[in-house]
């Protein structure tokens, strides 16, 4: 019985310990997962994040004339998984840490982040489409001090596919040239008997 005493004269003192919201001031833990939203600027188009959707809530379509396509999240149908998030190559999707989620019934097909994103013609044969990220393009051609990152980001798949068939010949020892293990600076590793 002094026990309980204790703890409730404890409590009566100490008063309310949750979050007074909303009649008091609140916070917003820093990994919150809120409305998901989209960078049109990283935005390729490639679709991962409806694929990955579960809930359905993102819609890719063409725009009519094939010059770009127009991103929609509707926010009234995302479960806040952050699946798009994680699947999206180009760092576009990214779930903000907004979770004023109430509204009116009325309201609820207002509730979207939408986008129209235009493509830009290929720097090598002027098919439009996307160019690659710039960031994501430095990480992708890291490893290779051929490729000029920025110059390929705004290639089509087709024209970056020829660049890499270009540089493959390059490669290739030319015509006549004999192949020598001293001359390529291959080490010759003929079996040898145990
Ligand atoms: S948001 Fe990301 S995953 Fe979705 S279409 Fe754009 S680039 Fe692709
Ligand atoms: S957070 Fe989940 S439910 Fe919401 S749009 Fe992204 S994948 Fe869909």
């Amino acid at each position: 019985m002094a026990g309980f005493l204790k703890v409730l004269f404890r409590n009566l003192l100490e008063g309310p310990s949750t979050d007074p919201f909303p009649l008091g001031e609140t916070f917003t833990p820093a990994r919150l997962r809120g409305r998901a939203v989209v960078d049109p600027e990283l935005c390729m188009g490639c679709g991962m994040c409806r694929h990955s959707c579960a809930a359905g809530a993102i819609n890719i379509s063409a725009l009519p004339d094939g010059t770009g396509f127009t991103i929609t999240i509707w926010q009234n149908s995302c479960c806040l998984c952050a699946s798009c998030r994680h699947y999206c190559p180009t760092g576009a999707m990214s779930i903000s840490n907004d979770w004023h989620s109430a509204h009116a019934e009325s309201e609820k097909f207002q509730r979207i982040e939408q986008h129209t994103i235009k493509y830009e013609p290929c720097a090598g044969c002027g098919t439009l489409m996307r160019p690659i990220p710039a960031a994501l393009a430095e990480r992708l051609y890291a490893a290779n001090s051929e490729i000029d990152p920025e110059k390929t980001r705004h290639l089509c798949p087709k024209c970056r596919q020829l660049e890499d068939a270009k540089r493959s010949i390059c490669l290739l020892p030319s015509p006549g040239k004999q192949v020598t293990a001293a001359s390529d600076g291959i080490r010759a590793s003929a079996p040898t008997k145990e």
